[in-house]
């Protein structure tokens, strides 16, 4: 992995937290506050592997208690450390504020590759370190919620739920200590896209401001415009698919094994059945391997959307980028060297902790059914038919002309919990990136959207921390 050494990714979240600071009005304390850390736990437990017993090296990283519970995904990776997870952490704070997500930020890890695991060492682990997290109470609906990330999905999100529940018993809100889940077990329709639906909707919210498009250079809207995932997991497959379905050229597709370059565009569902059918993106019919999968990142495109990990564009391949957006899906995807270099070409890059929100956006409406008890649309979907039904038929009787069938069923259809929440993602992210553009007209020394985002969030979690007063 290509990586500017000299700043860690905790010292990289500071350092743009810095950045943005000084375009607040909070006081050195208030933003040494919002900065640190509440709570880092380090766990090593024993999982009995085959015949051996692995110690296996965990985090649970608390950075905000300024709104509870705390949110955050749990990923599984080789490459977890303190460090990586406390960074983690702090963007999960400044995302829900962007957002307008009232909670405070976590995040967690297992130093694990789970390609090396079968399904029940997984879910041993996974248990486990539930077990854990339930112990020093790093884990429950009004302290802290996990939800999936890099390594993790549904499966795992249902192993913790049960895990919490049987060490729980009757806790009336006990399905909300975790989101993510399947729909089957308390999770809500249109989770899974979220965060790959967020991307989407936020850029395709960027490409239709005229203005912004005019300095790039661009006509507004998506159809045409070639895009790069890296990353064909949840997230990049999902941002794939859209701009796909928009009229968007996937022109490069690249995954740990290799990238795929196809002039005319993919169609990522059809390269997803080949990755699941040979094991690996490669030799996908119609389309030229490239030599090195990061080759594709340097290529000519409009957008480009890192979807994988952190700290794929550093200052040594960041100049060789020639896309003209870029979307940051992944948390982390640029070093700062490389922000830098970026912005200074005139590159607009969408920040991870304002486009990547789709994910906890959504699993806040998952968290507020878990707490209602009843599934979105249930109380109001039937009404809102009949009401359509009879409207329609009232007008028709009054001109005297009728709507086909199709026309009908379209404009009486009630909203089923996956409209609902898709019609609340894309409201947040476009409200969200509003936001984050209001900042920067009205404050002209800021050129960057990471800044301004930045800015969004310390001045809300600093109004917080204000109303909530601070321990004499
Ligand atoms: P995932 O595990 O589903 O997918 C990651 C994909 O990246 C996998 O297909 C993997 O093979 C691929 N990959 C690994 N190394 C690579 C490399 N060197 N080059 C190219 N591809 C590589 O994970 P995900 O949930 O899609 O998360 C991806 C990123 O998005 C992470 O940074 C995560 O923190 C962030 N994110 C995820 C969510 C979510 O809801 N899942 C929400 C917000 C942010």
């Amino acid at each position: 992995m290509p990586q500017d050494q000299h700043y860690s990714f905790f010292q990289s979240v500071e350092r743009s937290f810095d950045k943005a600071a000084a375009f607040t009005k909070w006081d050195k304390g208030i933003l040494e506050q919002i900065k640190a850390c509440n709570a880092v736990y380090q766990i090593k437990f024993p999982v009995r592997i085959g015949e051996t017993v692995q110690v296996i090296e965990a985090y649970r990283v608390q950075h905000s208690h300024h709104k509870l519970p705390c949110k955050g995904g749990i990923r599984f990776s080789e490459e977890v450390n303190q460090d990586e997870v406390m960074a983690l952490a702090s963007l999960m704070t400044y995302k829900c504020a962007i957002v307008n997500v009232p909670f405070g930020g976590a995040k967690g890890g297992i130093k694990i590759n789970p390609r090396n695991y079968t399904p029940f060492q997984l879910e041993a682990i996974t248990r486990r370190y539930t077990a854990e997290l339930v112990k020093k109470n790093f884990i429950g609906p009004g302290t802290d919620v996990p939800a999936p990330d890099y390594g993790t999905g549904e499966r795992e999100m249902s192993w913790i739920l049960d895990t919490y529940m049987s060490l729980r018993p009757g806790e009336i809100d006990g399905y909300g200590c975790v989101t993510g889940k399947p729909v089957s077990q308390g999770g809500v329709r249109g989770r899974t896209e979220a965060t790959g639906l967020g991307v989407f909707y936020g850029l395709r919210e960027l490409c239709n401001i005229k203005e912004d498009m005019d300095k790039l250079g661009l006509s507004t809207g998506i159809e045409g415009k070639r895009v790069v995932v890296q990353g064909m997991g949840n997230v990049g497959y999902h941002a794939a698919k859209y701009f796909h379905e928009a009229g968007a050229k996937v022109i490069c597709l690249i995954e740990w094994d290799g990238a795929i370059f196809n002039e005319n565009g993919l169609n990522p569902d059809e390269v997803l059945q080949h990755k699941k059918a040979t094991g690996s993106i490669n030799n996908f019919p119609g389309a030229t391997n490239l030599n090195k999968n990061t080759d594709g990142l340097e290529l000519e495109c409009e957008i480009l959307i890192p979807a994988a990990l952190e700290n794929v564009i550093d200052k040594h391949n960041a100049p060789n980028v020639k896309a003209k957006i870029i979307g940051e899906a992944a948390n982390g995807p640029l070093t700062p060297e490389a922000d830098e270099i970026l912005n200074k070409k005139g590159v607009i890059v969408v920040p991870d902790m304002f486009l990547n929100a789709g994910g906890v956006t959504v699993s806040y409406f998952e968290w507020l059914k878990n707490l209602s008890h009843v599934r979105y649309g249930r109380l109001g979907k039937r009404f809102d038919e009949n009401m359509n039904f009879h409207i329609l038929q009232t007008i028709e009787d009054l001109t005297g002309k009728k709507v086909s069938e199709k026309e009908r069923k379209f404009i009486a259809h009630g909203a089923d919990e996956v409209d609902l929440v898709y019609s609340g993602l894309e409201e947040t992210m476009h409200a969200a990136l509003h936001e984050v553009r209001d900042v920067m007209i009205s404050n002209p020394q800021i050129h960057d959207m990471r800044t301004a985002a930045y800015v969004c969030a310390i001045n809300k979690v600093g109004a917080a921390y204000e109303q909530l007063g601070i321990f004499p």
